[in-house]
């Protein structure tokens, strides 16, 4: 499998760290409110990476945290008159919510700052004890970023750009830096502030700290994939990879992916612009399963805009792919049960949207292409796929199908409408079972069917069912 590494700016074909398994960190939302479906995309996208490398036979441990301590939410909290905790504890319950609706898998962990605050002190204190950090007057403490001499690597920005950039941006109060490159690991609590005691002042983290911190913590120093949207490059994840590398003297993360922008009319939505919908809002009008397909209709590192016809179109795609697979169910229900040789043969043929799905999801996650593969094998079932095609070759389709479809995490079959079609097929089986004279047969399968919580009742247009 190939993954384009931003640190190397090249696709390069992915090797774990410990054979079979996979230690991935994706940065989380900060819980301010409900998250908006820009948030939503690198949720999607690294779950379905997350997905992809369970079939392919990987153990992955996926670590995504919650940044619960932010001005944000300070600012929130001071609003409605409520503690932060309170503020972020509401969020991060909406926001499981929002994953679950999404069918994003929660993490193996979902870490949250707050709960971490001694560990980031702790690697503080060991980036002053070995000279990349230092303690201001006040308490606050600054990464010294000339020291790291790595510093830009990942962004590939040169140090010296950088500094005429900042020069000219010099901010207040901001004069105590040794250096204006310089970034904050802690500083002083403000009046009001949640704040935590540690030894330069009582205070809170810098935001970059609780990364570096939690990845260590739960996946160890070295770890195999870290991922994000493109607007945490820089500063975000170079601060993080200066903290872990240079406290740790190792190499942080060996493949670093980021999800290009979600855009309204050809600008990020965010927040702060206020062009956004939440995930909320459009549950309102779609399945998420639509959002979800939406997103992976695009490859991840493209710019992918949001409208409305968009959402449309990728509503009427899913719903082609939900079509299929309840006619296979049908067929299945329906057909004879023994292989036709013919059939044997075709199955075969099916194989190739099978491997063209790999294909495409080994060139760097290409799920566009892979939901291609989907279709042409929907296509390939709705021409196959008949009156008179075996039970056994529709069954097999349809697996294929809706087993494609889950590793993007594409749920294209309801349990419920899956319960039909086993009480149609049991139906169908007890039709059999009378017509031929198997009578003890059909009371057998009525009596399962009344197990099911079904009632059958035999009417002049045939059986009816009914749930009790
Ligand atoms: P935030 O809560 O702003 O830190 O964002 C959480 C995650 O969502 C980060 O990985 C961001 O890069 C990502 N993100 C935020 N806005 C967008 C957007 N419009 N498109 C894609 N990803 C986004
Ligand atoms: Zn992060």
């Amino acid at each position: 499998m190939k993954l384009f590494n931003t640190l190397t700016r090249r696709k390069e074909e992915f090797v774990p760290l410990e054979q079979g398994k996979v230690k991935m960190y994706v940065c989380g939302p900060t819980v301010y409110d409900f998250i908006h479906i820009g948030n939503a995309r690198p949720m999607i996208v690294f779950d379905t990476a997350r997905r992809y490398m369970e079939y392919k036979g990987y153990e992955v441990k996926f670590v995504s945290n919650f940044t619960d301590v932010d001005d944000k939410i300070i600012a929130k909290a001071l609003k409605e008159g409520i503690s932060p905790e309170e503020v972020s504890a509401r969020y991060i319950a909406e926001c499981k919510k929002d994953m679950e609706g999404m069918n994003v898998r929660p993490a193996s962990v979902h870490p949250q700052a707050t709960q971490e605050i001694p560990g980031m002190i702790k690697m503080i204190q060991t980036l002053i004890d070995k000279g990349f950090a230092y303690p201001a007057a006040d308490g606050t403490v600054y990464f010294r970023v000339k020291k790291f001499k790595d510093y830009g690597k990942l962004s590939h920005k040169n140090l010296d750009d950088l500094q005429s950039g900042f020069r000219s941006l010099q901010v207040s109060g901001e004069e105590q830096k040794e250096d204006p490159l310089d970034f904050v690991l802690w500083k002083p609590k403000k009046e009001g502030e949640p704040y935590w005691v540690s030894p330069w002042c009582e205070g809170r983290p810098g935001w970059h700290i609780e990364c570096s911190v939690m990845s260590r913590k739960y996946l160890g120093e070295e770890i195999d994939i870290h991922a994000g949207g493109e607007d945490l490059i820089f500063p975000h994840h170079e601060n993080e990879i200066a903290q872990s590398e240079a406290c740790n003297g190792k190499l942080f993360a060996r493949y670093w992916l980021h999800n290009a922008f979600l855009n309204i009319n050809n600008k990020k939505m965010s927040k702060s612009l206020g062009n956004f919908f939440t995930v909320r809002e459009i549950a309102k009008q779609y399945d998420l399963q639509v959002l979800r397909f939406f997103m992976l209709n695009a490859h991840y590192r493209s710019p992918l805009n949001f409208s409305s016809d968009l959402m449309e179109a990728a509503k009427n795609s899913l719903e082609r792919i939900v079509t299929c697979a309840s006619f296979l169910k049908d067929r299945e229900a329906a057909g004879g049960i023994d292989f036709i040789e013919e059939e044997k043969e075709l199955l075969a043929q099916a194989d190739a949207f099978t491997e063209k799905f790999e294909e495409a999801m080994d060139d760097d996650l290409n799920t566009a292409d892979a939901l291609a593969a989907i279709f042409e094998l929907v296509k390939f079932a709705n021409t196959e796929v008949k009156e008179g095609s075996s039970a056994a070759f529709a069954g097999k389709i349809r697996e294929k199908l809706i087993g494609l479809c889950d590793i993007l995490g594409l749920i294209v079959e309801k349990e419920e409408e899956s319960l039909d079609a086993e009480v149609e097929k049991l139906i169908a089986e007890r039709q059999a079972a009378r017509k031929a004279k198997n009578f003890a047969k059909a009371d057998e399968i009525r009596s399962r069917l009344t197990e099911m919580g079904i009632i059958l009742k035999d009417t002049r247009e045939g059986v009816k069912w009914m749930r009790t």
